[in-house]
């Protein structure tokens, strides 16, 4: 008898080899991406997780074709919606040509997008302009249409469009830029820290809707970026965890949360707090330390002067990638230690 396998997910995005960095005095690069690939099969959200200043945001601009001075996109090739595009041509006047991509192909819900909503405009105005940008074939009545469906899926109300935004509160604003930046339907969205300045049922309502497009094929996919664990562990299918301009381990979410192959992973589920009633007796340690300096970051695994489980080879050579299927880590301990999950540090009960 023949065993039936399933097929593997068709591939909405897949970004292979990017290198992105600043340049702090025109001379000097600082590396903020470090060789990086990364997929997205279609109908899924990849969570992209770690501390700040990993280089979550900066993996989010290049990916979404955004890279303004200081950034440069050393090297990279995004495929997304049967085309190739080399990123690294993003700094060299390339900006027109990667115009039409934005907005339709790959949208950013870039963090702190509500403050940057127009104070002059309605949002009807500021709406129909958004799509008529992207779309002259749009009249406005279908850019409002749009807007109206989407933000009954938020549970807000339509008169929000004739309003300005400084008669909107914080939260009302992080979720009017949600629907902005969804309106051109795109086969990507990247979303970055989408949650942070919302209250619970805001979360909610956000999270229900980026779920719903994604299921209901108005969108490919998305990558949603948060430190967030426990919003990423309710969202995403998929996880990335980042460390200093690497991604250090990927796989199914509710595998990497419970099993962990990456030292880093499993320090940072310690550090957060599930909330459940056990939370009560639970102390919680942060990751000893900080992440390092990009200019001259560690040799060999950059996580090495934090790590608990670090060797001698750790601070000499760079980890290989071990894992199978689609759960990896790079990691001497993990390729030392086949199947085993990484003990979880930092909670005590
Ligand atoms: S490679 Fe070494 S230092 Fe890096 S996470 Fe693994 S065990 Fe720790």
């Amino acid at each position: 008898m023949t065993a039936l396998t399933a097929a593997p997910p068709e591939l909405l995005m897949r970004a292979t080899n990017l290198n992105a960095a600043y340049s702090a005095d025109g001379t000097r690069d600082v590396p903020a991406v470090d060789a990086v690939s990364l997929e997205v099969p279609r109908g899924q959200i990849l969570g992209l997780a770690g501390e700040s200043g990993c280089g979550k945001s900066t993996l989010g601009n290049t990916l979404a074709m955004i890279a303004n001075p200081p950034l440069y996109v050393l090297s990279g090739t995004l495929e997304i919606a049967g085309l190739t595009i080399d990123l690294s041509t993003l700094d060299k006047g390339a900006d027109a040509r990667h115009r039409p991509h934005r907005g339709q192909i790959v949208s950013m819900l870039p963090q702190g997008a509500m403050n940057s909503i127009s104070p002059t405009l309605r949002i009807r105005d500021l709406v129909c302009d958004v799509v008529r940008a992207h779309d002259r074939s749009k009249s406005r009545s279908d850019a409002l249409d749009l807007a109206r469906d989407r933000l009954t899926m938020l549970g807000m109300p339509v008169r929000v469009l004739d309003q300005y935004a400084h008669q909107l509160s914080g939260g009302m604003r992080q979720r009017m830029v949600t629907v902005i930046s969804t309106l051109l339907n795109p086969q990507l969205l990247i979303a970055d820290e989408p949650t942070s300045a919302l209250d619970v049922s805001s979360q909610k309502a956000l999270i229900e809707m980026l779920i719903h497009m994604v299921d209901e094929k108005i969108m490919g996919g998305a990558i949603f970026i948060t430190h967030d664990l426990p919003v990423l562990s309710m969202v995403t299918d998929q996880l990335a965890i980042m460390y200093a301009g690497r991604i250090v381990e990927t796989g199914p979410t509710a595998e990497l949360v419970h099993s962990a192959r990456h030292p880093y992973t499993s320090a940072l589920l310690a550090a957060v707090l599930d909330p459940t009633r056990e939370t009560r007796t639970k102390t919680v340690e942060g990751i000893p330390g900080s992440p390092p300096n990009l200019a001259n970051p560690p040799t060999g695994c950059r996580f090495h002067p934090r790590c608990p489980f670090a060797m001698e080879v750790c601070a000499r050579q760079d980890p290989p990638l071990v894992g199978e299927g689609i759960h990896s880590a790079s990691c001497w301990w993990a390729k030392d230690h086949p199947h085993e999950t990484v003990p979880l540090q930092g909670v005590s009960l």
